[in-house]
């Protein structure tokens, strides 16, 4: 332990916790919790710290779960993978690939943590694909009073529901079971149209593929697709070049960020100047977990709200609207995906099929106005903030759009009693603990 300055991965988020805990066992996370009990101070856990926001950051005990990873088991009959709370995404599917099996879905990016991911709600894109905490079958929760308890769909259906994305205020998480599926391979294609068609059909675009997502530079009036689709091909020769396109790109988006920090009005300038005309739509096979994620070396900030599927097409248009009247815009795209509802209680997608939108903005301050001019026209169409990107959100405008805040709140009540799992950033999204009854034994 040591009094060290935790920082996240976008640099944007710091904190010098009183006690920084690297815990290697269940018995050493319990051990840190009971600490912060009986030093009167506040714990958080930490994992990869993707999150843009201070989610994880505490002044007094941090405990950073990056060295608490390792695959626990493979069942192989029953498809599942239990591991320790702070693997990442990537070193699981490294493992289930040996064995012939997969995540049947996952986001952008596989450096996160297991427990990180769920706790914020992480997605990938496909109309009947969840969240992560979609696949989850059992986890394990450090809770407050130093007691490790089980949940799972079955045994305690409510605090199992809570306990899949709660931001890390009802304990740490110490190990999670996920279903898998056997491994699969994804064929890439890509199609450009205009933004207006696209939209007159979003319904329907979004069960075009089993994946999709498309990108759209605000400034112009076209939009590309990706669909991704399950095959029985083999990889593609290209297959490697095809992913690290991607990175290419957003490499050049991070270049124009820097300069556009002087000059925001020329972004879209200096997008034309460095766009690679030689560059034809993608077309490759690949392994999934390759397919979905690419290497992201550039540091930005990312806001993105989950809306209801059918207000997609009015929230673009609106955005289109906006932008274009402050002529200002991000050298990323505005990132669009999919997903099914979920009966998550702080789950983003809760009860409804969803549509995300993302804009990734580069650090500099030139970009926080576009964000907050895009995160009003979000929540003006009720959008839920994804709780591990950039957001102005207080419990009091998020409390309305989750229809079982109260009963999250309750076993929050119940688990966390003294509020030993919060910080301000917490304290602003999700308000005070309210000590409660328990409603189920685990
Ligand atoms: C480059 C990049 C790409 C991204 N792509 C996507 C994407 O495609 N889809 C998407 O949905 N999101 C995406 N995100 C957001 C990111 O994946 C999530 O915010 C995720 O939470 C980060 O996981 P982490 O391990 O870094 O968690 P952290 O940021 O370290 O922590 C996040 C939260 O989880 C809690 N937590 C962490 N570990 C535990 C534990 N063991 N027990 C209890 N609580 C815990 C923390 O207290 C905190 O509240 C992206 C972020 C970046 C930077």
């Amino acid at each position: 332990m040591s009094r060290r300055t935790w920082a996240n991965w976008a640099r944007t988020v710091r904190c010098t916790p009183r006690y920084l805990v690297h815990p290697c066992s269940e018995r050493e996370i319990v051990a840190a919790v009971l600490l912060a009990d009986r030093a009167g101070l506040t714990v958080r856990a930490a994992g990869s710290g993707h999150s843009f926001n201070p989610l994880a950051t505490t002044d007094g005990v941090l405990v950073d779960l990056t060295g608490f990873a390792g695959i626990e088991n493979i069942d192989q009959d029953a498809r599942t993978v239990t591991v320790r709370s702070g693997t990442s995404l990537s070193a699981v599917s490294a493992a289930l690939l040996e064995v012939g099996l997969a995540l049947p879905s996952i986001g952008t990016l596989a450096e996160q943590t297991v427990a990180g991911a769920l706790s914020t709600g992480n997605h990938g894109s496909g109309f009947k694909h969840p969240a992560l905490s979609g696949l989850v079958e059992s986890l394990r929760l450090a809770t407050a009073d130093g007691t490790v308890r089980e949940f799972s769909r079955d045994g305690t259906p409510e605090l199992f529901r809570c306990a899949l994305t709660a931001l890390g205020t009802l304990g740490v998480i110490t190990s999670v079971t996920l279903r898998c599926v056997p491994s699969f391979n994804l064929r890439v294609s890509e199609h450009s149209e205009s933004l207006a068609s696209l939209l007159e059909r979003f319904e329907e675009w979004a069960c075009s593929a089993e994946h999709v997502a498309c990108s759209w530079m605000p400034w112009g009036d076209t939009v590309t697709s990706r669909f991704l689709v399950p095959t029985e091909e083999p990889a593609t020769a290209q297959a490697a070049r095809q992913r690290y396109a991607t990175t290419v790109s957003e490499v050049k988006a991070g270049l124009i960020g820097l300069s556009a920090g002087l000059a925001p009005h020329g972004v879209p300038t200096l997008s034309r100047l460095l766009a690679d005309r030689s560059a034809g739509p993608a077309g490759y096979v690949d392994a999934a977990h390759r397919v979905f994620t690419f290497p992201q070396p550039v540091k930005f900030v990312a806001l993105e709200h989950a809306l209801a599927l059918p207000d997609v097409p009015d929230a673009l248009n609106e955005l289109r609207g906006v932008l274009r009247r402050a002529g200002r815009y991000s050298p990323y795209s505005v990132l669009v995906r999919v997903g099914a509802g979920d009966d998550v209680p702080l789950s983003p997608a809760y009860g409804r099929q969803t549509g995300y939108i993302n804009l990734t903005v580069p650090r500099s301050a030139a970009f926080l106005e576009l964000h907050r001019a895009v995160e009003t026209v979000l929540r003006d169409f009720g959008g839920r903030p994804h709780w591990g990107k950039a957001h102005t959100a207080t419990a009091e405008v998020l409390a309305p759009r989750y229809p079982l805040w109260d009963e999250f709140q309750r076993v929050r009540g119940e688990l966390d009693p003294q509020g030993r799992f919060t910080n301000d950033f917490v304290a602003r999204v999700l308000g005070p603990t309210a000590p409660g009854q328990l409603l189920e034994r685990s």
